[in-house]
């Protein structure tokens, strides 16, 4: 099965991440993300999605999740700029729609798995519903569940859920990385600002996000449970500094890279009867004219 490539910013999987702990500014010296180390990453990331693809074994998924303005978009984009867009798929999970909420909770994130060959990229996750939804309780009104709600255990159970599905698509082929972005509260603050004070900003500023905001350490204290519960070899967190984006985008870059590298991709090498057919074809060819 997939192993974690180890990073400075790896989850740990035995329980011991603290959100308090976690940086939120580089902490590797020198800034291997310009210029051409940054096109050297687009290249090897291309060329491995295209071993990817041709060996149709592997599947890739990539889930971001953070606070608001942490720059979840802008580095899906960045990173994944230059790989054949065929190749991947980005779903973005907002509020669940009815249809969702006719299913129950990991159905919406199950039906987009990437398929075998591609990378997967969900902009936002099933850890929404223990982020978000454990944040605001109340949510859980509108999710048509049976029965008597437990509070002290449903967050266990659904951390439990996901976990094991991971597991079971990890042991089924799907390579699984997840990165938080971690923006510290001032920088949040100062990209609303922003928001607020660029016109071509605008439009990017909702105020339900300051809102939110007002919820920070319960966040906080939600995705340290779930980063500590869900965290493992074949399906790692990585607490990526969110302050500086050009840092942050290097490192979520370079993680795909040697994660990809770690799995033996190859291409699918012709076997004796494949090469029989080839001569018989070059053969063919030869005497066409
Ligand atoms: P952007 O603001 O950059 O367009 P976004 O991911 O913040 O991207 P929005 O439409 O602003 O998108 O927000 C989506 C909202 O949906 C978030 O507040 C998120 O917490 C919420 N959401 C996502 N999944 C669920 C869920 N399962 N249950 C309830 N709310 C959810
Ligand atoms: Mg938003």
């Amino acid at each position: 099965m997939f192993e974690a490539p180890d990073s400075k910013y790896l989850v740990p999987f035995d329980g011991s991440f603290e959100v308090a702990s976690a940086s939120t500014t580089p902490q590797t010296d020198g800034h291997p993300h310009k210029g051409k180390h940054r096109r050297r990453a687009t290249e090897k990331l291309n060329i491995l999605q295209r071993v990817l693809a041709a060996g149709d074994r592997h599947s890739v998924l990539l889930v971001f999740q953070a606070m608001d303005a942490a720059g979840k978009d802008s580095t899906i984009r960045a990173v994944m700029q230059g790989v054949d867009p065929s190749g991947c798929q980005v779903f973005s999970f907002k509020k669940p729609s009815s249809l969702e909420l006719d299913h129950d909770f990991l159905w919406r994130t199950t039906v987009r798995l990437p398929e075998r060959g591609r990378i997967g990229i969900f902009n936002r996750s099933q850890y929404e519903e223990v982020l978000v939804v454990r944040v605001h309780p109340e949510i859980l009104g509108y999710q048509k569940l049976p029965g008597e709600l437990n509070l002290e255990t449903i967050w266990d159970e659904r951390i439990t859920s996901i976990r094991q599905q991971e597991e079971h698509l990890a042991r089924n082929g799907t390579v699984i990385l997840k990165f938080w972005l971690n923006v510290s509260k001032d920088e949040q603050k100062r990209r609303f600002l922003a928001r607020l004070d660029d016109p071509a900003k605008n439009w990017k500023f909702e105020p339900g996000d300051v809102r939110e905001r007002g919820h920070w350490d319960d966040y906080m204290a939600a995705y340290q449970s779930a980063l500590n519960a869900t965290s493992r070899p074949w399906a790692p967190w990585y607490a990526i500094p969110a302050d500086d984006k050009p840092y942050m985008r290097a490192r979520v870059a370079g993680i795909i890279i040697d994660a990809l590298q770690s799995i033996g991709l190859r291409y699918p090498q012709p076997s004796d009867e494949d090469r029989a057919e080839f001569a018989a074809s070059r053969a063919a060819l030869t005497a066409d004219d």
